[in-house]
């Protein structure tokens, strides 16, 4: 089976098809398909991962497949959530990762509360119309630390502090972050799902 993948990021594309390759499924970026992004206006990562992923089964005929990520610090009542990209220019800072985690730090600044989520949600449709979108969600809880530590990842890894590993992300090797994070969780929970309703499987069918 094809799917779309409502993104453009290389790297995720490389993430799910390892991931989804035991489903028999071949994953294919929108822009392949010429499908150009969809809005995201919503205030939930599950809205905007429906939007995303509703858009790109409209274009292409096809299943598709999206997600929406983000940081949800309970400080600040789970914000910046679905803003977490632009999170820096809230604050008048030029979007980029390295900007957001100073403007993170700085906002933190005196707040004993430091545990935070990050969450990725997958929302999968067999058609634009599908009435029951496969919805997955996989989050990591985290400590953000007072200062940056370890230079692996990318985005708020070097202030993501895992408690059970006494280490933050960035300072952890790809291979363990990958098995721990947000992404990879989804993406299982995602799996799991897909071949519990997409998938014709011989423990699906009635004994007899
Ligand atoms: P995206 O939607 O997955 O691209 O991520 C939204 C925001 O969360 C961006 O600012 C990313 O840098 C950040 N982010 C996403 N995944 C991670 C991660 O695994 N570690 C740290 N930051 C992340």
């Amino acid at each position: 089976m094809k799917i779309v993948l409502a993104s453009n990021n290389a790297g995720k594309l490389a993430e799910l098809q390892t991931l989804f390759a035991p489903l028999g499924m071949t994953l294919v970026r929108q822009s392949e398909l010429n499908i150009p992004e969809a809005e995201e206006p919503f205030k939930t990562f599950v809205e905007n991962a429906l939007a995303k992923a509703r858009h790109a089964a409209q274009l292409s005929g096809l299943p598709a497949l999206a997600d929406d990520a983000g940081l949800c610090v309970d400080a600040f009542g789970g914000q910046p959530g679905v803003d977490t990209a632009y999170y820096a220019t809230r604050f008048g800072y030029p979007k980029s990762d390295d900007n957001n985690v100073t403007a993170l730090l700085e906002q933190m600044q005196g707040i004993a509360n430091r545990r935070a989520a990050m969450v990725s949600t997958l929302v999968a449709v067999r058609s634009a119309d599908d009435p029951e979108p496969l919805i997955a969600v996989g989050r990591v809880v985290v400590q953000i630390t007072p200062e940056r530590r370890g230079t692996n990842g990318f985005g708020f890894d070097p202030v993501m502090y895992l408690p059970e590993f006494g280490k933050t992300f960035a300072e952890l090797p790809p291979e363990v972050k990958n098995a721990n994070s947000h992404r990879g969780r989804a993406a299982q929970a995602m799996l799991a799902l897909m071949r519990e309703r997409w998938m014709d499987t011989a423990s699906a069918r009635p004994a007899g």
